[in-house]
C-alpha cells in the first residue's frame, strides 16, 4: 500500500530517518487516509526522544513533553511528533501513571485503543498493521488491541471512544469488545464531565447518532445521562406517536441536520415526557407542559456536562418552544418570533420538522400542511421587513429623549408599547406615527 504524504509530513519522517531514527505517520490519520477521508490531523511517532527531536527542527515547542510529545512547526502547520512510548499502569481509569520510552514501534502501537488507530506507515516500511487493523476496516469492525477488558480499564473514556468511531464509521462492534463495554460502562463514571462531553458531541454530530440506543443497550448512557434510559423506556400511547420517547427522539435527531444545537434540541426536545406523563381514564398518555419543563432539565443536563452558556441557552429555547404552534396569520407569526427571539428562527422550524418525522402517520398530511405554511408566512414577515423587535423599531430611546420624555425607565415602558403596537400593526412602524401616538405633548 502506498499513502500519499503531505510534502511536511513526508519532510519530517525523512529528517528524522537520516538523523537514524525511525519515524511514521501513525493513528487515526493513517486510518482516516485507508477510508479515503481526509485527516483532522498527522501525528508521527518516532524512535528518537523528545530531545533528539527538538534538536532536528528549527521551531518546536513542548506540549506535552511529559508525555514524549513535541510539536514541530513548519509555516503555519503544527505536526504532533511523539516518541514511541509505553503508558504504565492507569490511575483511576483515567491517567497512565507514567509513561516510558522505548524502540519498538510495536510497543507504541500496542498502547492505542483500537486496530483501527493502531497502524502506522512510512513511505520506506509501507503500512505497518500489527493487529490487523486493516482486516478490521474491510470488517466493518471497531476492536480493541489486545485484551478490550484491561484496556476499557486503563482508561474508560475509551467506551466512548469506541460508539463515537461505530457512529461516525457506521461500523459495528466486535463481540468481545462490546461485551467488555457492557462490564466496565460504570467505570465511566470516573471521567470527567469535559472528556464525555467531546465524545457525545461526536456521536451526536456522525452519520448514526441512533447508535445511542446500542449505548443505552450496554448501560453506557446510564452513568452520565440517566435521563435518557428514562425516555428509552416511556411510551407513548396516544394517536400521534407510535414509538416510546427514546426511540422518537433518536429518529428525529436522525432527521435533522448534523449541527451542533439542532442535534442537541433534538436530543433534548422530549426530554421531559417521563416526568410528565400522565395517563387518563381511557389509557391515553398525556405529556402537559413537557417543553416548558424540559427547557429546564436541558438546561441542568447540559450544564452537568459542562457545556458553554451559549449551547444551553439556545438548546433551552429549541425545546421550550418545539411544540409551540401558533395560528396560520402573520400576526400570531410576528408575536411569535418576537416571543421566541429572531435569532432561533429558522432552526425552530426545522427542529418541528424533524419532530414530526418522528411520529405516527395520524393527522401527518394536516400537521405537514400547516409548518408550511407557517414557514411561508416567515419568509414573507422577513421579505417584508416587518419588525418583531425593538432592534427594528423606528423608535430609538433617544428618539424618546429628543422628544421631551425624562431619561429612566420610562423610556423602556413606551418603547414596550410601541412594540406592542407594531406587532399587531407593522405599518404604524414610523417614526412620525409612533411619536404621535406614544409620547404625551407638554
Ligand atoms: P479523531 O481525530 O477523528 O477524533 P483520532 O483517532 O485521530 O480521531 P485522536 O484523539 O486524535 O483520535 O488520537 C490520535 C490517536 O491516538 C488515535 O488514533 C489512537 O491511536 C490514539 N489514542 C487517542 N486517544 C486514545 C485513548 N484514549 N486510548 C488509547 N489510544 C488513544
Ligand atoms: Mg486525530
Amino acid at each position: 500500500m502506498i499513502i500519499n504524504l503531505p510534502e511536511n509530513v513526508a519532510y519530517i519522517i525523512n529528517t528524522l530517518e537520516e538523523a537514524g531514527f525511525e519515524a511514521y505517520a501513525v493513528g487515526g490519520c493513517v486510518r482516516d487516509v485507508i477510508l479515503g477521508r481526509t485527516p483532522n490531523d498527522w501525528d508521527i511517532t518516532t524512535s528518537a526522544t523528545p530531545n533528539e527531536t527538538k534538536a532536528l527542527f528549527k521551531k518546536t515547542f513542548d506540549t506535552g513533553i511529559q508525555h514524549g510529545t513535541v510539536s514541530v512547526l513548519l509555516g503555519k502547520e503544527i505536526y504532533e511528533v511523539t516518541t514511541y512510548r509505553i503508558d504504565g499502569k492507569y490511575e483511576d481509569s483515567r491517567h497512565p501513571k507514567e509513561v516510558t520510552f522505548t524502540v519498538n514501534l510495536e510497543d507504541d502501537l500496542l498502547r492505542r485503543d483500537f486496530t483501527i488507530n493502531a497502524m502506522a506507515y512510512n513511505p520506506s516500511s509501507g503500512l505497518v498493521d500489527i493487529y490487523g487493523g486493516l482486516e478490521d476496516i474491510k470488517r466493518k469492525t471497531i476492536r480493541c488491541v489486545g485484551n478490550a477488558e484491561e484496556r476499557f480499564s486503563e482508561d474508560a473514556l475509551r467506551i466512548l471512544r469506541a460508539i463515537r468511531f461505530a457512529a461516525q464509521l457506521g461500523y459495528e462492534i466486535d463481540k468481545e469488545t462490546e461485551e467488555a463495554i457492557k462490564k466496565l460502562a460504570p467505570t465511566l463514571s470516573k471521567i470527567s464531565a469535559e472528556r464525555i462531553q467531546v465524545e457525545l458531541v461526536k456521536t451526536m454530530l456522525s452519520a448514526n447518532p441512533a447508535i445511542l440506543k446500542k449505548a443505552y443497550e450496554l448501560g453506557v448512557t446510564k452513568v452520565f445521562f440517566k435521563e435518557f434510559d428514562c425516555m428509552m423506556e416511556t411510551g407513548q400511547n396516544n394517536p400521534h406517536h407510535m414509538y416510546t420517547v427514546g426511540e422518537h427522539t433518536l429518529k428525529v435527531c436522525e432527521n435533522i441536520p448534523a449541527e451542533r444545537k439542532l442535534r442537541l434540541a433534538a436530543l433534548f426536545h422530549d426530554v421531559a415526557k417521563p416526568v410528565a406523563k400522565t395517563t387518563d381514564e381511557d389509557g391515553v398518555d398525556h405529556f402537559n407542559n413537557h417543553p416548558k419543563i424540559g427547557a429546564q432539565m436541558a438546561k441542568d443536563i447540559l450544564r452537568r456536562l459542562k457545556f458553554d452558556n451559549d449551547t444551553i441557552n439556545a438548546v433551552a429555547k429549541l425545546v421550550e418552544f418545539h411544540d409551540y404552534r401558533p395560528e396560520v396569520t402573520k400576526r400570531a407569526v410576528r408575536r411569535f418570533i418576537n416571543k421566541m427571539g429572531e435569532e432561533y428562527f429558522p432552526d425552530i422550524f426545522t427542529l418541528q420538522r424533524a419532530d414530526l418525522s418522528g411520529q405516527s402517520p395520524y393527522q401527518m398530511e394536516e400537521k405537514l400542511e400547516r409548518l408550511g405554511k407557517i414557514e411561508k408566512i416567515y419568509g414573507e414577515i422577513l421579505k417584508d421587513n416587518e419588525c418583531v423587535s425593538l432592534k427594528t423599531l423606528a423608535v430609538k430611546g433617544k428618539d424618546l429623549i429628543d422628544a421631551g420624555v425624562k431619561p429612566g425607565p420610562d423610556l423602556g415602558v413606551i418603547l414596550s408599547k410601541m412594540l406592542e403596537d407594531v406587532l399587531d400593526n407593522p405599518q404604524n412602524n414610523t417614526k412620525e406615527y409612533l411619536l404621535e401616538h406614544f409620547v404625551e405633548k407638554n
